[in-house]
């Protein structure tokens, strides 16, 4: 029997509808870097959206799937493309700005991206690349910015507020099928290719409500939100699209991403909350240690992308940001889960050793643990395998062009259709997840496993220790033994055996886990999206040599 009920599909013109109404008065806030941030309402937003896919559809051609990319900063242009591009059926590429040249060139060869909106300031980027980008046939230039990298770009070149000028500022959109390619994002590939992930209408719909529930991030528009993960690292983290469903007002950093403008922005704006991967926020904590600031708004810290260290955390807290950790990833929307203590460990000991796991999985996101030889593992809060995950924003295949079938890597994704996530863990009785490693990082020694996370959150615990991250490097005796590389605090005179008595003091660590190797370095080298880079660091000392 069919239901009673209106068939209306999860439409990303239906969001930018909502919020640009109901919730017109909201903001999107834009930092500068000089004098008043640029404020635009979502009803401004909204106009301008319609604006811009005009332009797109009459001055650029763009129709049906045709993907759009944005090469962009977190700022208000690039929230209108956010919603224009998919909202007239054709599919939003977010391009991310730090991976290296080639696999830039790449990636939009492989997503046959036409369009490249890309702000001014990042022209010396683009320009060198233009040679190499086949399918590119118009760039857009929004923000200041010096233009003539792109002299001789063999691509005509529009000004964005030219292109929209004049524009009616509503539009007609589509009534399209809900599981139509709303947005796509690669995974910045530490092994092989990047992978092309593609978002429905309805994936990111209900990733959306899922964001603003109170048990994941439960933002209203009393609320200001400082989106400092970028907009190309998972659609920061599903934020524009659940800020707009609910009037949350958006407090954008462009380019201003180091410690002290963002102290100044939370100093300046007040925003209530705030999102970003670990490394963003040591940084932050360092400047606000050096020259502290007023940042008492800010309540709600939002952080994964990578394993949040419990010194953070507690640093955090005793400035009166609580920090709330997720764990998710490309393939997952981000939003996989979300670590808000049960409430019957609210208040007790118990409390914070909820709050340091991944978190819990919210109603839509089904999970496994699976291990190394295929079998289904209990969730007892002990036995270690890999997660495996199912949902409705969950990805179940790869793309691989319009006109070809979608890849399934077996290695990623199983028989029956289930997302390998390659991180290796622990599911507690009542559902919460505890990292351990990623399969590809944990130190396989002499047939157990150490975790690199737990020894690099142990010594970031101590007093003296900025940074560490540990890698498995060859033994001739265990097959593979940790490498701790160190990152220490100016003025610190901690030496490595002081370092490995701190670990082993109190059972921290198990002594057989007990790195004997270590080496100091300058600082650890991070991906594209601001994670410790391992595959660098093992790299560098892949032959187990410290000189
Ligand atoms: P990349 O693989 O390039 O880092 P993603 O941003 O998709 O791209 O990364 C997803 C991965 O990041 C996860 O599979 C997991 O290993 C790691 N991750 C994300 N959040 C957390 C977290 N809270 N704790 C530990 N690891 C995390």
């Amino acid at each position: 029997v069919l239901s009673t009920m209106q068939d209306v599909p999860l439409l990303i013109s239906r969001i930018l509808a909502h919020g640009s109404t109901i919730h017109g008065t909201s903001q999107v806030i834009t930092w500068t870097g000089e004098g008043e941030p640029q404020r635009r309402s979502f009803a401004e937003i909204g106009a301008r959206a319609a604006q811009l896919a005009h332009a797109l559809r009459e001055d650029l051609g763009v129709r049906d799937d045709h993907r759009v990319a944005t090469l962009a900063w977190n700022n208000a242009e690039h929230v209108e493309a956010y919603f224009a591009i998919p909202s007239m059926g054709a599919v939003l590429h977010t391009l991310n700005l730090r991976l290296p040249a080639e696999q830039l060139a790449w990636i939009v060869n492989h997503a046959a991206d036409r369009v490249v909106i890309v702000n001014g300031s990042l022209l010396p980027l683009l320009a060198p690349l233009l040679p190499h980008l086949k399918s590119v046939e118009h760039i857009v230039v929004t923000g200041p910015g010096d233009r003539s990298a792109l002299d001789g770009a063999g691509v005509p070149v529009h000004e964005y507020e030219e292109l929209i000028a004049g524009k009616p500022d509503t539009y007609d959109w589509p009534e399209l099928d809900e599981r139509t390619a709303a947005a796509m994002c690669y995974t910045s590939g530490t092994t092989g290719d990047p992978k092309g992930v593609v978002y429905s209408h309805r994936s990111i719909y209900l990733h959306s409500m899922q964001v603003n529930m109170a048990e994941s991030m439960g933002l209203t528009d009393q609320d200001t939100s400082l989106v400092v993960v970028p907009q190309f690292h998972v659609n920061a983290w599903g934020l524009p699209h659940a800020t707009f469903m609910t009037g949350v007002n958006m407090l954008m950093p462009d380019r201003f991403l180091q410690p002290a403008p963002l102290a100044e922005m939370i100093a300046a704006e007040r925003p209530t909350h705030a999102a970003a991967v670990p490394t963003i926020w040591q940084g932050l904590l360092a400047e606000l240690t050096a020259r502290p600031r007023d940042v008492s708004s800010l309540t709600q810290v939002t952080i994964g992308g990578s394993a949040c260290p419990p010194s953070l955390m507690r640093a955090f807290d005793a400035l009166g940001m609580r920090v709330c950790h997720a764990w998710g990833m490309t393939e997952t929307s981000p939003l996989g889960t979300v670590a808000r203590p049960p409430a019957h460990a609210i208040g007790t000991d118990e409390e914070f050793a909820y709050r340091v796991t991944q978190g819990r999985f919210p109603a839509g996101v089904e999970a496994r643990l699976t291990g190394p030889g295929g079998e289904r593992l209990p969730w007892d809060g002990e036995s270690a395998g890999e997660l495996e995950v199912r949902g409705a924003w969950i990805a179940g295949a790869y793309y691989n062009g319009p006109d070809t079938e979608s890849l399934r890597p077996a290695d990623k994704f199983s028989e029956d259709g289930w997302l390998k996530t390659g991180d290796v863990g622990t599911i507690s009785p009542d559902g919460y997840l505890t990292l351990t490693d990623r399969a590809k990082d944990v130190i396989k020694s002499g047939g157990e496993w150490i975790s690199s996370v737990e020894l690099e959150n142990a010594l970031m615990s101590h007093p003296e220790v900025a940074e560490a991250a540990v890698v498995a490097v060859p033994d001739d005796k265990w097959g593979e033994r940790p490498l701790a590389t160190v990152v220490l605090r100016e003025g610190s005179t901690a030496d490595f055996a002081s370092l490995r008595a701190f670990l082993a003091d109190e059972g921290k660590i198990a002594k057989w886990q007990l790195p004997e190797r270590w080496t100091i370095i300058e600082s650890v080298p991070k991906t594209s999206v601001g994670k410790f880079d391992k595959k660098v660091l093992r790299r560098q000392y892949a032959a187990g040599d410290l000189d």
